[in-house]
């Protein structure tokens, strides 16, 4: 895959979208994150002694992907939620250009804010928050050392009987990071498929594919396109992803709600606002995930 197009790409997509683009790292930073990882594939034939049926890993880049993604799945009830990009950056961090677009003056209380918020919203999934202290890109220079956190993912992981990583559409690095980090945990930890989810709002840049909403598009707008050629471009193969599409129930939407809005200082600026959702409550109709498997 070609760096350039995909620099491009970020820089013309909505306004969620900017959010990548003002994080983007040195190139070729990129591009490794999204190579396979052959090598921890191998290991997927490990038995999972301690896994527990049906108890649901979810790996987070950020605080909110997994929860704004995933709602439904991550509310079933005992589910363990890992994000991987939770540090407070340094105290004398300048405030970064995502932050500010938020309306923070400071990037470490605006951190600090982000966590509180997803306290409440594991509380409201009845879900536990594990945090891995990596630093996110707007919070450092280079590449992230996710050795510790892929070990202790490989351990959380070890215990669940479904592993939920994101699919990185978007294009944010720090999506591939974590992904690729809980594609080698999985592995390792003896898993032989994830599900990955479509990172949310990011998935629905131009609306919901027919594919998945059953009804047609915009005129002269092919979001199907658009998703096929963000699954590319994330390094994924299409051909080996099984979708899996969930209509939230008014109980669940509700919830949805709910969760976006404990994540009260990132929702405007996601295009996530109650009046957003008003405005265009399509948006809260559907989630999407794919199941993959590891051979
Ligand atoms: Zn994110």
């Amino acid at each position: 895959m070609s760096v350039v197009p995909e620099a491009r790409e970020a820089s013309t997509v909505p306004v969620p979208e900017a959010r990548e683009a003002s994080t983007l790292p040195v190139p070729e930073a990129r591009e490794a994150s999204t190579l396979p990882v052959p090598e921890a594939r191998e290991a997927s034939t490990v038995p999972v002694p301690e896994a527990r049926e049906g108890h649901i890993v979810a790996v987070s880049p950020h605080l909110d992907d997994a929860a704004l993604s995933a709602s439904v799945a991550l509310s079933a009830g005992g589910v363990t939620v890992a994000t991987v990009f939770t540090a407070v950056p340094a105290a004398d961090w300048p405030v970064s250009w995502w932050d500010r677009l938020t309306g923070a003056t400071s990037s470490v209380q605006r951190q600090r804010d982000r966590l509180a918020e997803d306290a409440a919203a594991m509380t409201l999934l009845s879900a536990k928050a594990v945090h891995l202290d990596a630093a996110e890109a707007q919070y450092r220079g280079g590449d992230p050392d996710l050795g510790p956190a892929t070990e202790r993912l490989t351990d959380l992981l070890a215990e669940a009987g479904e592993v939920w990583l994101p699919s990185a559409i978007g294009g944010h690095p720090d999506h591939a990071f974590a992904r690729d980090a809980g594609l080698r945990a999985a592995a390792a930890a003896g898993h032989r498929q994830v599900r990955l989810y479509a990172d949310f709002p990011y998935v629905i840049a131009y609306g919901w594919p027919d594919w998945v909403s059953g009804v047609p598009g915009a005129t002269c707008l092919d979001a199907a396109f658009w998703l096929a050629e963000q699954i590319a471009a994330a390094g994924l193969d299409a051909a080996s992803l099984t979708p899996a599409v969930t209509r939230l129930s008014p109980p669940q939407r509700d919830l949805k709600k709910e969760v976006i809005a404990a994540y009260q200082s990132q929702a405007a600026a996601l295009k996530l606002a109650p009046e957003d959702l008003a405005a265009e409550p399509a948006k809260l109709d559907f989630e999407l995930a794919w199941r993959m498997p590891l051979t």
